[in-house]
């Protein structure tokens, strides 16, 4: 555990922000959660259990991690819960205007020396940093989906990001076993600039009639090794903040390339987000997965 680091308060009990206090507890830090709602911090916590409950199964903890993990994970129902914490991590939905909002809330909750940070995939940590009362303190620690699995943690620091946040933010990652890389504060980070347009290109392949669900994600697994279909893999990471990605791609570079494909924005308009609303290039609802076109 970092020595600067202690106690970790978690913005958005989805799934971001729950892995996040999986991995944070796990590594030994004393984590608080906050949702919206009472019942989505409680779907949380409850979502924690059963992915550490998944990881005694498999032999990756013991039991006694897990029980000892869930003692140290506590809700917090309001933002004043948080007031303790030497660093908040916001992991709420992929807009603009929320995180400008949680952080106008949670600034004047927060002791003076604590960090912020944001999850964000794509938004400019600049611009997010200058809605805070304290932009030298805060920084972008950008997590993989799923969080508990996967092992790279992007680090960005905004213009005006302090040293002694940058080294205490690479102290907590090390922590976590985690690898850090670094990114410049620029659209999507490295991971998304590249990633989300091999998704929308997927979706557009899909739109054009070029191929069917099926054929698109069984061609990119079996002809270029990855692990999970380019759509497979947008329904995982939630359809809405595939879109949103692509929109902060296409204003903050200024490029057409970067246009959402329309039929990502109908599976959006029509609530089909992927896995977390169990329909989205798949219909999740049966047994096995079904695509949906
Ligand atoms: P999600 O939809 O699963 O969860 C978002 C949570 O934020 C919800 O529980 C919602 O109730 C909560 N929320 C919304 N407004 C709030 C507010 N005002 N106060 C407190 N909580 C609020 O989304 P997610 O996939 O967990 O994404 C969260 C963040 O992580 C986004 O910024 C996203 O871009 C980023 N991220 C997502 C992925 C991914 O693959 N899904 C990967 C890396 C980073």
């Amino acid at each position: 555990m970092s020595t600067a680091i202690k106690k970790i308060g978690v913005i958005g009990a989805g799934q971001m922000g729950n892995g996040i206090a999986h991995v944070s507890a796990l590594a030994g830090y004393e984590v608080f959660i906050h949702d919206l709602a009472e019942e989505r911090v409680r779907k949380g916590l409850a979502t924690i259990d059963g992915n550490l409950s998944r990881q005694v199964h498999s032999g990756r903890i013991t039991e006694d991690d897990r029980k000892a993990a869930l003692a140290r994970v506590k809700p917090a129902f309001g933002v004043d819960d948080l007031g303790d914490c030497d660093l908040v991590i916001e992991a709420a939905t992929e807009d603009e205007a929320t995180k400008r909002k949680i952080f106008a809330g949670v600034c004047p909750a927060l002791k003076p020396g604590a960090m912020l940070a944001t999850n964000t995939s794509s938004i400019s940590i600049t611009r997010l940093a200058s809605s805070t009362d304290r932009p030298e303190r805060f920084i972008g620690i950008h997590f993989m989906n799923p969080v508990p699995v996967m092992q790279l943690v992007e680090l960005i620091r905004g213009i005006a990001t302090g040293d002694e946040t940058f080294e205490a933010s690479k102290a907590y990652v090390a922590a976590l076993g985690r690898t850090a890389t670094v990114s410049e504060d620029f659209p999507g980070f490295i991971v998304n600039r590249i990633l989300l347009p091999m998704i929308n290109e997927a979706i557009y392949v899909l739109y054009e009639g070029v191929g069917s669900v099926d054929a698109i994600d069984t061609a990119m697994k079996l002809g270029a090794n990855h692990p999970m279909g380019p759509l497979q893999l947008a329904d995982f990471i939630g359809l809405d903040t595939c879109l949103s990605i692509m929109q902060v791609l296409y204003e903050g570079l200024a490029d057409s390339k970067y246009r959402p494909c329309p039929l990502l924005v109908k599976y959006v308009e029509a609530g089909w987000l992927g896995r977390k609303t169990n329909r989205g290039f798949y219909d999740y609802r049966g047994e096995t997965p079904v695509p949906t076109r």
